[in-house]
């Protein structure tokens, strides 16, 4: 039921955060619809079809509306009470834990659960299990971004600048990111950039239609970009355009970065990437004479077993040109989730404290845990990392709770790990709506949606965002925050587990305070009056005027304890699989516009599943003729770990030695079924990007 006249508040889904107003509607089955928010700067009142459609989910039949638990004598989930339920989820942890230790508890979250969420849960995995095991869905997003940025400018936010400086600068280069299908209402920031004459880069193996908005479209070979920058850096020596002053003035380690540059000629990079020099050297052409520059990357780069390179390397080259810590350019991240960005920074993922504080840093663990009333070492250490963590499941790690997550889509090799879920002695999931994950669990917790609860979120800006409650929600679910109270409450935490979002919103103020994302200055009345706070934001001394915030970091120095950035040193390598004689094509994978995710949600929303049903093969006429499959017929898709089938779509958008399958769709369609869990050294990121496959034209079933 609608609460008031109309509530501004932000969309569910990406790491845009378009603002949106939500308005009561008299129609029972739909009471609130989306309208316009035109005051609010990032999309000015623009919205994709899912934004738009989202209020479908709030009202959907298939949304839960009760707790179930699976039946010892029938094996099926039935409708429960939330008693029964909560004790059921306490009880299977507790016995895990009393049988195996605390680290035979494992924990998941989401990168779309709010500030407030990622906070409690994180806690509440530290706390009351006492585990090490908790990580999230944001490290298959953007975590070799996260650790590059880490390692370049001791600080990561995805973009260290406002989306509104994209425009006012000389000359974007895109990297593996189709904006026009993952977040539309930002494209609009590339064709301003053009209309003030600024040029448009993009890398990408297939002609998006973002690639089409651009000056220059390179279409290397998946999992060469890394040689890419590279081979434009080699360029950059070779002609130059190094920022020599820059580089002395303002950075460390160039000469190791110049000579990994140097050995990489762009004979030897056209022959990797398939980008004749002519191309690589208009490229560079293009990025060093514009007034002003940025990298902007996305999964493309990220999402690779040398992802952390592959986006230093692109870093190198900003720090070489003097594009970085200077206004209106810089490298910046894309990211990919609703809070993908808040979601690393509040505790949940494997290595980190609230306020991006390291968790094997002493003086971290001695603030968070005065915050949290609790011994230092009584805080576990570092655990897994997310796929890791996935794979010892039923091994070492015999019970989970998952929140916000649905890896039997989204986590690579899914079918691996959908056998690894199975074989758990315990599952517990909260989620909206059963999803493929939760139709595994012995319990699932049905919890509020995004508009029937308040909440914080950190945009891909480093924008902190506020969510207020719009709808009563159904009698029959929970929130979140509520569940972890009640569980924490079954498990002898009386306290320390508000359900209030401010007051969790408030004690992650303090645990942040003093951190690298410092959000003690921000409440959410100043979120709201300020349509967001960009953090680091620390509290003032009483008297004092409000700290800002901080919308542009490193402009003075870089948050490296000497100020400097750092070069890293990277030399381009193959990627985990190549291809061979048994798999000689390369799989990438990546989104539709109308989907979302897993599509646990946008799956149950009547027109966004009408503009786009289903999975497909998008591959090359030449590759379509050589296997003998036309538009529309099924293909099947083979790698070393399993095989999916959907129809074929021929373009000649794509390069004709790589296929391309988003990713949303559970079944026989399912690309995670072929991804490879090859992990990135640092970030521990798999490579989603790059996988070898053989095609073969099947007969409909
Ligand atoms: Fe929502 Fe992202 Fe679409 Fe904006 S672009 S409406 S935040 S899904």
């Amino acid at each position: 039921m609608p609460e008031a006249t109309t509530v501004p508040t932000h969309c569910p889904y990406c790491a845009l955060q378009c603002g949106m107003n939500l308005r009561p509607t008299p129609d029972a089955e739909l009471p609130v619809e989306v309208t316009e928010r035109p005051d609010f700067p990032v999309n000015r009142g623009a919205l994709c079809g899912k934004g738009r459609t989202a209020p479908a989910v709030l009202s959907s039949r298939v949304r839960l509306t009760g707790p179930l638990v699976r039946d010892p004598a029938t094996g099926e989930l039935v409708p429960a009470g939330w008693d029964e339920a909560l004790a059921a989820v306490a009880d299977g942890l507790r016995r895990t834990r009393t049988g195996h230790g605390p680290d035979a508890v494992g924990v998941f979250g989401g990168g779309g659960l709010t500030n407030e969420k990622a906070y409690a849960l994180g806690k509440f995995a530290r706390l009351v299990l006492g585990t090490s095991q908790i990580d999230y869905n944001g490290r298959f997003c953007m975590s070799s971004a996260a650790a590059a940025h880490q390692r370049a400018f001791g600080l990561d936010r995805g973009l260290p600048f406002p989306l509104e400086d994209v425009p006012r600068t000389g000359c974007v280069i895109l990297v593996g990111s189709n904006l026009a299908e993952t977040m539309p209402p930002a494209l609009r920031y590339l064709t301003e950039l053009r209309e003030n004459g600024g040029r448009l880069i993009v890398v990408d193996p297939r002609r998006t239609r973002t690639a089409e908005q651009a000056d220059l479209h390179l279409a290397p070979r998946p999992g060469t970009d890394l040689a890419l920058a590279l081979g434009m850096l080699h360029l950059v020596v070779a002609e130059g355009r190094v920022d020599e002053e820059f580089v002395a003035a303002r950075t460390d380690g160039w000469p190791a970065a110049r000579a990994g540059a140097m050995s990489h000629w762009p004979e030897h990079v056209e022959r990797l990437t398939g980008i004749p020099v002519p191309l690589l050297r208009e490229a560079v052409r293009m990025f060093c004479e514009a007034d002003g520059g940025m990298v902007l990357t996305a999964r493309g780069p990220e999402q690779q077993a040398k992802g952390t390179d592959t986006v230093g390397a692109w870093i190198n080259l900003c720090l070489a040109t003097g594009r970085a810590g200077r206004p209106l350019s810089g490298y910046g991240c894309l990211t990919g989730q609703g809070n993908g960005q808040g979601g690393r920074e509040h505790g949940q993922k494997a290595d980190q404290l609230p306020g991006y504080r390291k968790l094997d840093d002493p003086a971290a663990r001695a603030h968070v845990a005065g915050v949290w009333g609790v011994a230092p070492e009584s805080l576990p250490g570092p655990g897994r990392s997310a796929y890791e963590l996935l794979d010892a499941l039923g091994g070492d790690v015999k019970a989970l709770l998952l929140m916000g997550s649905n890896p039997v889509v989204s986590a690579p090799r899914a079918g691996h790990v959908e056998e690894r879920l199975r074989s758990l002695d315990f599952l517990a999931v909260a989620d909206v709506v059963l999803s493929e994950t939760a139709a595994l669990a012995d319990v699932v917790l049905p919890v509020t949606q995004w508009a029937e609860e308040t909440g914080t979120t950190t945009s891909l800006e480093g924008r902190v965002l506020l969510r207020r409650r719009a709808l009563t929600p159904p009698p029959g679910v929970r929130g979140d925050l509520e569940v972890l109270h009640g569980l924490a409450a079954l498990l002898g935490w009386e306290k320390g587990f508000p359900t209030d979002p401010e007051e969790v919103f408030d004690e992650l103020r303090r645990a942040s305070a003093g951190g690298p994302a410092d959000y003690a200055g921000i409440g959410y009345r100043r979120i709201e009056e300020e349509q967001g706070v960009f953090w680091p934001c620390p509290e003032t001394a009483p008297g004092e005027p409000p700290h800002p915030g901080t919308p542009r970091l490193f402009l003075d120095r870089f948050a490296t304890p000497d100020g400097r950035a750092r070069f890293v040193p990277v030399v381009h390598r193959p990627s985990a699989e190549e291809t061979d004689a048994d798999y000689p094509v390369v799989l990438t994978t990546g989104r539709v516009v109308s989907q979302y995710q897993s599509g646990a949600q946008t799956r149950r929303v009547a027109e966004l599943n009408a503009a786009a049903p289903g999975p497909f093969v998008e591959l090359h006429p030449r590759l379509a003729e050589r296997i003998g499959v036309t538009e529309g017929r099924p293909v099947a898709v083979h790698s070393r770990r399993g095989t999916a089938v959907a129809p074929a779509r021929i373009t000649t958008a794509i390069r004709p030695d790589t296929v391309f399958m988003p990713f949303h769709w559970p079944g026989e369609g399912r690309a995670n079924t072929l991804t490879n869990p090859a992990l990135d050294p640092v970030s521990r990121m798999p490579e989603f990007k790059v996988c070898a496959v053989r095609l073969e034209a099947v007969e409909p079933a």
